[in-house]
């Protein structure tokens, strides 16, 4: 994966959608040229390669020139907020810029006196939701790239000629799960048009005879599958299905199993800070594998370690699938981490906030312990909203809560208080829509007369959602 050679014997599609498809002959040139272009332009000051995409087809082939030419990849989308953008890039300071739809090269260099660390390790940084306003960047190791891909091999069934499945944005690590085994093993990729949301989902015609690896979130698949013509009969070659993101829920995987009968279904699971995913467990009768509603979502077995958090179990996750570190935040360098004297990536650690069940030693995810929701399968920081609201000048205090509906968010609503005559919902949505990326943005801001306090002098999340 990191050498051009890699890739010069595969053969047959690459990557295709609808409208088109490229070649492995096609891939590999395009990936020679692009290497040559950064090689020509690349100074030793240059610390990533930025891929601004659109989420175009030919994207997987600047990822594979980022891993060829040994310098960290960030993707950005195109439409993400410009103070975001502007943010990620005074954090890398210097590097080389790829637009994915003109194919464009070139140089950046920001004025920044003091720029993080990034170390020499480092495959690629994805920025997310972080609870102060600012995009945290989680740095992945290459060698947590390698771990992925035999985790990957070793879990799921091998197929011949297999395409995996892309429905996440770019700027997700889920897409990371279909692109990594693609490059590793020099398969096909399906890139999904975006669409309508219960729009049929149709093979392109250079896929047709290829064994589908589906990956997506549940919440992708349960807007598909409204669609009732969505079953074995109308994508025949399904071997897998490969949910990862947050719960599958019972109802889903037996409606799968149901239209699928002969296929596959996973429930995977992992935190962007530990390469993707760390764990899959096969679900193949959702009743008898459920244990108080949930799908259980590993075993419990290294390197997940249940820590007992006073309010149920907190899991974390060890080993050198964890993250380096958070970009520029060094205070994550701590031993919960990295251990401080060996620097070894095998002694990291990372408590993933995810409160679980343990059973029959299998382990069942049942809430997050802080503010983190996934919200029609995008990671949200609640408190990053927050953080937002409290420099609007109208705003004295908020509190923005996930409403939801039979277990599952249904729209996010922030509580507000403001003295301001001047207090407008549409102006603050305007606020917020310059830093957050649109799924980001609540859909209702709630002008409130106070903030209910519980008997405890606690703010009162109960009172609130009763307003909601
Ligand atoms: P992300 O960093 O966007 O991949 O989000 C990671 C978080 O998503 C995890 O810490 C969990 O809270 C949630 N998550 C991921 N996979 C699952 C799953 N299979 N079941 C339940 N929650 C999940």
């Amino acid at each position: 994966m990191f050498s051009l050679n890699h890739y010069s014997d595969f053969s047959g599609t690459a990557v295709a959608c609808q409208e088109r498809s490229i070649s492995w002959a096609s891939f590999y040139k395009e990936l020679v040229d692009c290497c040559q272009r950064i090689a020509e332009l690349r100074r030793s000051k240059h610390r990533a390669i930025i891929i601004m995409h659109d989420e175009d087809l030919a994207y997987p082939v600047y990822v594979a020139a980022a891993l060829v030419s040994d310098l960290p990849f960030v993707p950005i989308c195109k439409t993400d907020p410009e103070h975001k953008t502007k943010q990620i890039l005074n954090k890398i300071g210097s590097g080389i810029c790829i637009d994915t739809s003109s194919g464009l090269i070139k140089t950046f260099e920001r004025k920044a006196l003091d720029v993080p660390t990034i170390p020499a390790s480092t495959a690629y940084i994805i920025f997310t939701s972080g609870s102060t306003g600012d995009p945290k960047g989680v740095m992945i190791d290459k060698h947590s790239i390698l771990g992925f891909v035999d985790w990957f091999n070793s879990n799921f069934p091998a197929m011949p000629s297999t395409a995996y499945s892309l429905s996440a944005s770019y700027s997700f690590d889920l897409s990371l799960m279909s692109i990594f085994p693609f490059l590793a093993n020099g398969q096909s990729i399906w890139r999904l048009e975006k669409g309508e949301a219960n729009e049929l989902p149709t093979v392109p015609n250079s896929l047709k005879e290829h064994n589908i690896h589906w990956v997506s979130t549940p919440s992708f698949m349960q807007l598909k599958l409204l669609n009732k013509a969505l079953n074995e009969n109308s994508i025949a070659n399904i071997g897998v299905f490969n949910f990862c993101g947050e719960a599958l829920s019972i109802q889903l995987a037996k409606k799968l199993k149901d239209r699928f009968p002969k296929s596959r279904v996973f429930n995977s699971y992992g935190p962007t800070e530990a390469t993707i995913a760390i764990s899959t467990v096969e679900i193949e009768q959702p009743d008898q594998q459920s244990f108080n509603s949930l799908l259980p979502i590993a075993k419990l077995q290294y390197p997940l370690q249940l820590l007992d958090s006073g309010n149920g179990f907190e899991l974390q996750i060890n080993g050198p699938q964890v993250m380096s570190a958070y970009l520029g935040e060094a205070i994550l360098n701590t031993p919960d981490i990295v251990n401080t004297v060996s620097k070894e990536p095998v002694a990291r650690r990372y408590k993933t906030g995810d409160i679980v069940d343990l059973n029959k030693g299998h382990i069942y995810f049942k809430d997050r312990a802080d503010s983190l929701v996934k919200y029609r399968g995008y990671r949200i920081d609640l408190s990053e909203i927050d953080a937002i609201l409290a420099e609007h000048q109208h705003i004295e205090f908020s509190k923005t809560l996930a409403i939801s509906k039979d277990n599952s968010i249904i729209r996010l609503v922030s509580f507000c208080l403001s003295e301001s005559p001047a207090f407008c919902e549409n102006r603050v949505k305007t606020h917020l829509s310059k830093r957050l990326p649109q799924y980001a943005i609540p859909s209702e801001i709630r002008l409130v007369d106070s903030i209910p306090i519980s008997k405890r002098h606690k703010l009162s999340t109960a009172a609130l959602l009763e307003l909601g």
